[in-house]
């Protein structure tokens, strides 16, 4: 019996994908990636089009989390660790959604041929619905009047906001998005994706060896 890495990766458990060694994407698991670009209001990325032959990095908002991630891959194709492995957060707007990230090389002898990412759901709470994680109403509402609103920074690995919306690099409190509604908190602002200083310190935190 013959497999090929698209089988392979097709048949994982969580939201799967094959880089290169530069980032570019060259295989994904359909089925799980299908079902998430349904979810995501994304149905325009089925089965990895306009997603295949193109870089991880251009699907990663926040230069912070952009740089962390090619941290990730420099580190692995570096020989300098053998994997990268960390907790995030992913949530819809009734969900809170924890993932578990791993980057792992893959060796063809002694050398790196490919990278396999594998984002894996390990814990999802039911909630009161939050705003501020519609996503995709964000897009929808991208085209008019939004660009007006506040930015409100959000953390992609814990997904606490900066309290008050329109706080600069200086200012302002990361607190979870409950609070932030508590403490009277507006659904209307732009997101802009980034790190909290919590999970900004250690960027070698996730790396194994
Ligand atoms: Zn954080």
């Amino acid at each position: 019996m013959q497999f090929n890495m698209e089988d392979i990766v097709d048949s994982m458990e969580g939201i799967t994908y094959l880089t290169d060694t530069g980032g570019m994407i060259f295989a994904i698991g359909r089925r799980h990636w299908n079902r998430f670009a349904a979810d995501n209001d994304g149905l325009g990325l089925v089965d990895g089009s306009g997603v295949l032959g193109h870089s991880l990095f251009d699907f990663i908002s926040g230069d912070d989390v952009r740089d962390r991630y090619r941290h990730f891959l420099s580190a692995i194709i570096s020989h300098r660790v053998g994997r990268a492995r960390l907790l995030s957060r992913c949530d819809s707007p009734a969900v809170e959604r924890e993932l578990m990230i791993t980057v792992t090389p893959i060796y063809a002898g002694d050398t790196i041929e490919g990278v396999l990412w594998q984002s894996l759901t390990i814990g999802e709470t039911i909630r009161p619905r939050l705003d501020l994680f519609d996503f995709a109403q964000q897009r929808r509402l991208a085209a008019d009047g939004l660009k007006s609103w506040p930015i409100l920074g959000m953390c992609s690995y814990c997904q606490d906001v900066r309290f008050p919306a329109g706080s600069c690099d200086a200012d302002g409190a990361w607190i979870s998005a409950e609070d932030y509604y508590h403490r009277g908190g507006d659904s209307r602002v732009r997101i802009s994706h980034g790190l909290c200083p919590d999970c900004f310190e250690d960027a070698d935190a996730a790396l194994c060896a």
